[in-house]
């Protein structure tokens, strides 16, 4: 059985992203960039039912600029078998890269898509939902366990209310959530042998996909600086003051 794993490249969740003096958009030049870290925890997953024996190939991709490789690499240093770049310097948003996901499906007939359930840039939390509409496939979305049967698997999802447990018919799209798994520490000898790896460019035009915007940014601020809290001594103060003072009831 085969599984996609789609992995994006952020800001790494470490870094204090700065807005740009004209506040056009945040500033990414000279900083970090890391594997979207819901995409490791997705790829752990993989990693992990391979080893289980239940897949067989790992195929990992990546939609973006050229330096989307060095998180691919990454990927296959994890486990992933064979990668997939379809390099672009356009901006892509959730539809687009749903879009172009579905391509990758249609041509890789996978039986499990696996995704991070957001990536920490955009924080869009659409593209997993989007991709399996779009392929008309069932979608376990938040998934904090995976069990992979032959003809269906297992989702237990974190929810408002707790955890739901639903059943899919494969080819299924699953996305992870935080407590899904742990990655692996990537080790030195794996990071070597993932440079032997097959890794295919794809150009947008050859997927055939209209990738233009449908959102315009508009400005780009940095939060304003939070005032201290107080404590209120009773309900009815606190009543008082969403009342009078921050005027939301
Ligand atoms: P989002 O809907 O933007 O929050 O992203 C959800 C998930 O979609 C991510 O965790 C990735 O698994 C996948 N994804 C989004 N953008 C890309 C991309 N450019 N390349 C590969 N995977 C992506």
């Amino acid at each position: 059985m085969k599984a996609l794993v789609a992995v994006k490249r952020v800001v790494d969740y470490n870094v204090k992203v700065r807005v740009k003096a004209d506040g056009s958009d945040v500033d990414i030049g000279n900083v970090k960039m890391s594997m979207n870290p819901f995409d490791e925890i997705a790829m752990e997953e993989a990693v992990r039912l391979k080893e289980a024996g239940k897949i067989s190939e790992i195929v990992v991709v990546s939609l973006g600029v050229k330096q989307c490789e060095e998180t691919l690499r990454t990927a296959l240093a994890m486990g992933g078998d064979r990668a997939i770049h379809v390099q672009t310097d356009d901006y892509l948003e959730p539809l687009a890269v749903a879009k172009l996901l579905r391509k990758i499906a249609e041509r890789e007939q996978p039986q499990l898509i696996l995704l991070g359930k957001q990536a920490i840039d955009d924080d869009a939390n659409q593209t997993a939902q989007m991709l399996a509409a779009l392929l008309n496939a069932p979608q376990g979305t938040f998934a904090s366990k995976v069990e992979l049967g032959e003809n269906e698997v297992t989702v237990v999802r974190e929810v408002d209310g707790g955890l739901e447990t639903v059943a899919l018919k494969l080819p299924a799209v699953v996305s992870a959530d935080l407590r899904l798994n742990e990655p692996r520490y990537v080790k030195l000898p794996n990071i070597m042998q993932a440079k032997k790896k097959p890794l295919e460019k794809l150009a947008v035009e050859e997927l055939g996909v209209d990738i233009a915007p449908k959102l315009q940014q508009q400005k780009v601020a940095e939060p304003k600086p939070r005032s201290g809290g107080v404590k209120v001594q009773s309900v009815a103060e606190l009543v008082a003051k969403l009342k009078n003072e921050a005027k939301v009831i």
